[in-house]
């Protein structure tokens, strides 16, 4: 499979339209195994977020939320707005059905603020919806209209009708909220001419929509009847994670309306069992409070009371729950971080050599080649010193093996000291092995670049080595080679080379330099500072 072909079909499974949840979810797992295989990492994390997607709506809400988190995590650490932008949209939905609003509002905005232009029409359809049901639910009806209207612009480019029903239900939804359920009922009407205009026949969630606004008009009866239609229908259409417990709420409420207590209290124990075993606080606080108004509307003021001050604990509990929700997701994200960090030490290591602490071979390898190429794309100075000790065995031989490890530190300290007075990001310090070691500078002029090594060089020789070596001297041997135009890792190594060669050869504790610049690639100009 490309990943052309695994992009388009993970669009349409993020679709909020068509196929059944577990098909969705099963096609989603299969896609991440091979988008992993394939190195696909986007593709991967896509296919991820559609599980939680899943999950949340089946009711998983904890679980769901700490996959949101991780990928919401990938994305910021990769750079990938796309991926951003969809874990804020489904960590709103989430944290807004545990009954945080402002959470709600806060991801809802930061989905929005994520999405490109690139983005086609109708895919930033369900984004602009949910910030405009965010901006409702936190009581801004006015810049919802704004963008319900945006949406339902969107919403023209889209040939699938659902498109135009899901803006115009959730708009009809948001002025029920805010008692305007006139207005409400004008969205609805157009819902159902837009609907049947297409053949399509309107989803639970959507009677759900009508049956409230139908309730708030008065219009008990109708409002049961739509409700019912919507229990029969579940679970039709698309679904959101409190969908049924909703509906039956809906039902209780209507059959309350109509003095009907006694079904009106059965169909409420029914929503609370369901409410509980999904633990959906922000559905159960509404049982608590219905069932208050059933109780006064029996006349029982003594129950009344006792459920509304249940209703009052259950409130409470909800915002327990949030805060031990969050405190999970940033402990989630800092296993992730951890994880991550682990990781790091452990290539950094990996890249360091244990005796000295300084860069190694396989640190040299993967740098040396990008600031060799950078160097030359820029027109800019680098400069590759070899060192290697002189008469090192002598130290090995009348001292011991471990003074000559000492002695190797100590050279490798005064090395980095070299590195980090340079001042330049890019300068390090490596051994490449028994007692040669690597210094790569940058940004220097050539005469510059050989003053710093002669001073390194004085250095080695003036260090008090007496406690650890007798007489002996210790000093070092440096070849020195600039970047050329045409020079690679290895032909520039081999430069270096040949100079610590001929500073061996000239008698030793000296500093010997191929070339005066990268651009003068003919001259040798061999010197001893
Ligand atoms: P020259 O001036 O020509 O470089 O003389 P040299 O004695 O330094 O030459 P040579 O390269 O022949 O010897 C290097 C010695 O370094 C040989 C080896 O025993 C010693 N050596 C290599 N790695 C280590 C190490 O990790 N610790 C110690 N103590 N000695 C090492
Ligand atoms: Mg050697
Ligand atoms: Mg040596």
């Amino acid at each position: 499979m490309s990943p052309a072909d695994r992009s388009a079909e993970l669009d349409r499974l993020e679709d909020w339209t068509g196929l059944d949840p577990r098909g969705r979810a099963a096609r989603a797992a299969e896609l991440e195994l091979a988008a992993a295989a394939a190195g696909d990492g986007p593709a991967e994390m896509r296919a991820r977020l559609v599980q939680a997607d899943v999950a949340e709506r089946a009711g998983a809400l904890k679980s769901a939320v700490a996959t949101m988190w991780q990928v919401n995590e990938w994305a910021h650490r990769h750079h990938d707005r796309y991926l951003i932008a969809r874990s804020h949209l489904l960590l709103g939905r989430t944290y807004r059905n545990m009954g945080d609003v402002a959470a709600l509002l806060e991801h809802a905005v930061a989905a929005v603020e994520h999405l490109d232009d690139s983005v086609p029409p109708r895919r930033r359809l369900p984004y602009i919806v949910k910030y405009a049901d965010a901006l409702t639910e936190t009581g801004s009806i006015e810049a919802a209209r704004d963008r319900y209207r945006q949406a339902a612009e969107l919403a023209r480019h889209s040939t699938d009708v659902r498109d135009e029903v899901l803006v115009l239900n959730n708009h009809a939804y948001a002025e029920y909220l805010s008692g305007e359920p006139e207005r409400a009922w004008e969205l609805i009407e157009r819902m159902r001419a837009a609907a049947s205009a297409k053949g399509h026949r309107l989803d639970p969630n959507d009677l759900d929509t009508v049956a409230n606004v139908q309730i708030a008009l008065g219009r008990h009866a109708e409002a049961e009847q739509t409700i019912l239609d919507a229990i029969n229908a579940y679970p039709e259409g698309h679904q959101e994670a409190d969908a049924l417990p909703e509906f039956l709420l809906t039902l209780a409420v209507t059959r309350r309306l109509q003095g009907a207590a006694a079904a009106a209290r059965e169909t409420l124990a029914e929503c609370r069992a369901l409410g509980e075993t999904h633990g959906h606080g922000e559905i159960l606080v509404r049982v608590f409070q219905e069932q208050a108004e059933l109780y006064a509307a029996d006349g029982d003021y003594r129950r009344a009371f006792e459920e509304h001050k249940r209703f009052h604990a259950a409130e409470k509990r909800v915002l327990e729950e949030q805060r031990e929700a969050h405190a999970r997701t940033r402990q989630a994200l800092f296993e992730v971080n951890e994880a991550r960090q682990e990781a790091e030490r452990f290539r950094e290591q990996a890249r360091r050599d244990p005796l000295t602490g300084l860069r190694n071979r396989r640190y040299v390898d993967e740098h040396l080649p990008v600031l060799i190429g950078q160097a030359q794309a820029r027109g800019d100075q680098l400069w590759a010193a070899v060192l290697d000790l002189d008469h090192f065995k002598r130290i090995n031989d009348s001292c011991s093996h471990e003074t000559g490890d000492q002695v190797l530190v100590m050279v490798a300290a005064l090395l980095a000291d070299t590195v980090a007075g340079s001042g330049e990001p890019t300068a390090f310090a490596a051994r490449l092995g028994g007692e040669e070691f690597l210094l790569v500078l940058g940004g220097h002029e050539h005469d510059e670049a050989l003053g710093e090594l002669d001073r390194l060089r004085r250095r080695v020789a003036a260090h008090p080595w007496w406690p650890a070596v007798g007489e002996l001297p210790v000093t070092v041997s440096i070849g020195v080679a600039g970047v050329l135009a045409d020079s690679t890792q290895s032909t520039l190594l081999a430069r270096a080379d040949e100079q610590l060669y001929e500073a061996k050869r000239a008698g030793r504790n000296r500093v010997r330099t191929a070339s005066r610049s990268r651009l003068g690639a003919a001259t040798v100009g061999a010197r001893h500072v």
